[in-house]
């Protein structure tokens, strides 16, 4: 069995459609679990249409509702080809937009939030299966909230998932393709939720990890990791294969193309990740896996913006103990995760990119010392393996941006990373002068 997640453009015309059938033939695998993003642009227009349900722009919303409706029925228009297929799918979709529109009947609650943004994957994956069924090929829907759940921690509840999730396929002992909804489950209450954003891929990964699958593909519009951004620097290349810890940092430090959970889930049941590309069936893409070990090389240079340093200078950090665990008690509290730590005797530099609670933070730690805050700061990764051969890296990467007003500097951290903090109006440079001078 293989898991093929398709993104929100591989799913995000007709023609799109079109391409996928193919690619799920070609498998050869004995049976395939297809999970399906919500058409690009559906999840961001759904936002909005939730965003004016909140601020009671009742008339607003439902204006929305209806354009995003008119959309649909013009991709069913020319995605079906028969009369029957046609009504079938405007059926569905008929369903889904009545009950968006009708949630302006009265109050919004924070749960119709929910149950909105659930609307995207709800929608594409109906209508890849009447389109399906249409051209003669049997498939199951199966809908991911009678599997997908999330605990009170807002983690997956891997031992119900798996539960569930075999005993529903049980059901269809003859079944060799079934359709999901990806970012969708339920929360601890029952109630309808998501993975957050970009969360299909997660959904794909855990499905995964569930049914033990052999391997799990990520279909996107990109040939798979590159080893540099290819916005903005040219030349960048696909890497072949990763590892598992590797394709974390990758993922998280910014190359857009998979949700950084995602890579856990596979990780910890080792199943092979493989990113691939629809518009190019064919190419190689890039396979995460624990079989691979890289060898002294450094394989990718990612970015990530819109990051906040905190600069926290105290002379009672002096020779003391129990200091930094009272700095970080702060952002706990908050539940704000830190990415890059540097410290000297009398001063810590850390960085955020979740900044909910930055005011509420700052007024706690400057109870500690003197406070500094830069914003407007990317922070540089270079990923590989720096296990073997520690000589020369750092030298490297702090030639190539010798220019440059480095922020912060984390190297040792762990043995895949390096990475520099700068302002993000250096950013392009950076990349740039790195992919000259590593690769
Ligand atoms: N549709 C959701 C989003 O746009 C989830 C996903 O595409 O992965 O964030
Ligand atoms: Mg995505």
């Amino acid at each position: 069995m293989k898991v093929l997640k398709f993104g929100g453009t591989s799913v995000g015309s007709p023609e799109r459609f079109e391409k996928l059938w193919p690619i799920i033939q070609s498998q050869k695998s004995d049976c395939h679990f297809v999970v399906l993003s919500a058409v690009a642009g559906t999840t961001n227009a759904l936002v909005a249409i939730a965003t004016q349900y909140t601020k009671g722009e009742i008339a607003l919303a439902r204006q929305l509702v209806q354009e995003l409706q008119q959309a649909y029925q013009v991709f069913v228009d020319d995605l079906f080809v028969t009369t029957e297929g046609k009504e079938k799918g405007k059926n569905w979709i008929t369903r889904h937009f009545t009950l968006l529109d009708e949630l302006g009947n009265d109050l919004f609650t924070p749960a119709e939030e929910r149950l909105v943004l659930a609307q995207g994957e709800l929608l594409s994956t109906g209508i890849f299966h009447l389109y399906l069924a249409e051209k003669g090929i049997d498939s199951v829907l199966l809908p991911a909230l009678e599997f997908m759940r999330i605990n009170a921690d807002q983690e997956p509840d891997m031992p119900y998932i798996q539960r569930q999730l075999q005993a529903m396929i049980d059901q269809f002992p003859t079944t060799t393709l079934f359709i999901t909804q990806g970012y969708i489950c339920r929360n601890s209450y029952g109630q309808i939720d998501n993975l957050r954003r970009g969360g299909s891929d997660y959904t794909a990964s855990l499905l995964g990890a569930a049914l033990a699958v052999e391997e799990i593909q990520i279909w996107t519009d990109i040939d798979g990791f590159h080893n540099n951004d290819p916005r903005y620097v040219s030349n960048t290349k696909p890497i072949a294969q990763l590892s598992f810890n590797e394709a974390a940092e990758l993922a998280y430090f910014g190359a857009k193309i998979m949700h950084p959970q995602s890579v856990f889930p596979a990780q910890k049941a080792n199943i092979p990740v493989r990113l691939l590309d629809t518009l190019d069936m064919d190419a190689a893409g890039t396979l995460i896996s624990s079989a691979f070990d890289h060898t002294d090389e450094i394989v990718a240079v990612a970015a990530k913006d819109n990051i906040t340093a905190i600069r926290i200078q105290s002379s009672r950090m002096l020779l003391a103990y129990g200091f930094l665990r009272r700095v970080f008690e702060v952002f706990e509290r908050y539940k704000t995760p830190i990415d890059m730590i540097t410290t000297s005797e009398v001063a810590v530099s850390l960085t955020l990119d979740d900044c909910t609670y930055l005011s509420e933070i700052i007024a706690e730690l400057n109870h500690f010392g003197e406070v500094e805050v830069d914003d407007q700061q990317s922070i540089i990764c270079i990923v590989g393996d720096f296990k073997r051969n520690k000589n020369g890296y750092a030298t490297l990467v702090s030639e190539a941006v010798k220019h440059m007003p480095i922020r912060m500097i984390s190297y040792g951290g762990s043995e895949h990373n390096i990475s520099l903090l700068l302002p993000s109006k250096y950013k392009i440079e950076a990349l740039r002068a790195l992919h000259h001078r590593l690769f």
